[in-house]
Order: structure tokens, then C-alpha cells, then sequence
């Protein structure tokens, strides 16, 4: 079901309108948030500046390969699937993120991006899904959260809040208490892999009430901590 890691190189072309470093484009099934189960393309881009503690894609954050917005494109409409998931690292830590967001949305896919939300998200195509995490406490990236970016969240976009215990679930929730988030934006809570036992967090969700998601990473119950899966 799931395909081998694509790792391609590709020349310079005048025919590309901006270039991206890419740590891997491989197929896969969407493992979280709204499109959790569509067979999916992710697009990882390699670097990020963050270092959250429990990080598992670390091999992004260095290497890949430079490729062309169109290469890239070209790489993901070969698979054949209409959702794609731009990733990383941080994507946007790359300026070759925006036009490769606008390039796949122009070809009609049904684009998502995972962002840090320690970047700017507000030049990001409106026609993407933007799946935005909110540094807890447990992370060591709190002071990393830019609150600028949920003026630009728009109906259907997701805030993830990864949670490492009780101190992170008793800060989201104080979090939401704090703050107003524009209509029809969702709210996912999903426990750190390894160290908070699903069952815990999701018994807190029930019995504080929280107007959240409960979520677990579908692709590392199926696969495994499997890099490219
Ligand atoms: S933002 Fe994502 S890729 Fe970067 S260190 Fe944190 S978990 Fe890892």
C-alpha cells in the first residue's frame, strides 16, 4: 500500500519558477487531522528551525535534495492521488514553499500544509488547508508560537496541540480559555508518541469536557516510527 521514498533530483529549468531542498516525496496514507485515511502524497521539505524535544522527523533537518516547483509537481501528480500534504522540517521555512502550495493547488489537488505556526502563514495560497501546530510547554518551542498567525486561519483549518502530560493539557486548555479563534477553525489534541498513553488523554478530553479532537497518528499504528511512511 505504501510506496518506496522518492528521492529525485532533478536540473535547473527555466520552465521553474522558484526551487525547494526536498528530504522525500513518497505515498502514503494521510495519518492525521481532517484528511486522516486518503491515500496521500507528502512533499517533505528538508530544514526547520525549530528543535522540539520529542521531534520525530530529524532527518529532515538537513541534506535533501534541490528540485524544481514543477519537478516537485510533476513527482506528485505521477502517484495518481488527488490529496497532497506539504510537510517537514518547516516548510516555510523555505520561500520555494509558497509557489510549490500554489503550483499543486492550481492543478486542482487537494493541498495541506503542516506548519510549525512559528512562521508567517498569511501568504499561504487560500486555497490550502493549513494544519498549524501550537507549541506546548513539553516541546521547549513554546515561546516560538506567533499569535499573528490565527487572524489568517480560515474555516476548516486545523491548530494541532501535540501534548507530552498533564501540564501540556492543562496549558492548552487555559490556552483556548485565553483566546478567540476565527469561525469553523478546528482544534486537535493528540498525545506525544511514546510518552502519554492515548487512553490518558483521552480520558482527560472527556471528563474536562474540551472542545477538541482527540487524535493519534493512524500512520504509526499501522507502520510503525517508519521514516517515509
Ligand atoms: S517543528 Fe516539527 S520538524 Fe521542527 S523540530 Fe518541531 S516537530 Fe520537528
Amino acid at each position: 500500500m505504501t510506496e518506496a521514498v522518492t528521492r529525485a533530483r532533478s536540473a535547473p529549468s527555466a520552465q521553474d519558477p522558484a526551487r525547494v531542498r526536498v528530504t522525500e516525496i513518497f505515498l502514503s496514507l494521510q495519518g492525521e487531522a481532517a484528511q486522516v485515511g486518503w491515500p496521500t502524497v507528502f512533499v517533505r521539505l528538508t530544514g526547520c528551525p525549530l528543535r522540539c524535544r520529542w521531534c520525530d522527523t530529524e532527518y529532515s533537518f538537513s541534506g535533501g535534495e534541490p528540485m524544481g516547483v514543477n519537478a516537485v509537481r510533476q513527482a506528485v501528480e505521477a502517484y495518481g492521488v488527488r490529496h497532497v500534504c506539504v510537510t517537514g522540517g518547516e516548510p516555510l521555512a523555505q520561500p520555494g514553499c509558497l509557489p510549490l502550495l500554489q503550483s499543486l493547488c492550481d492543478r486542482g489537488l487537494a493541498v495541506s500544509l503542516e506548519t510549525s505556526g512559528a512562521l508567517d502563514v498569511g501568504a499561504v495560497d487560500p486555497r490550502v488547508n493549513i494544519v498549524m501546530d501550537l507549541k506546548a510547554p513539553g516541546s521547549g518551542e513554546t515561546a516560538r508560537n506567533r499569535a499573528d498567525n490565527l487572524a489568517h486561519l480560515k474555516p476548516g483549518d486545523q491548530i494541532k496541540f501535540v501534548l507530552a502530560g498533564r501540564d501540556d493539557f492543562d496549558w492548552a486548555l487555559a490556552w483556548l480559555g485565553r483566546h478567540v479563534l476565527p469561525a469553523g477553525v478546528e482544534l486537535l489534541f493528540s498525545p506525544v508518541h511514546g510518552e502519554l498513553e492515548p487512553v490518558v488523554l483521552a480520558d482527560w478530553i472527556v471528563e474536562a469536557r474540551a472542545p477538541v479532537r482527540f487524535q493519534v497518528q493512524l500512520h504509526k499504528l499501522l507502520w510503525g516510527d517508519v521514516p517515509g511512511r
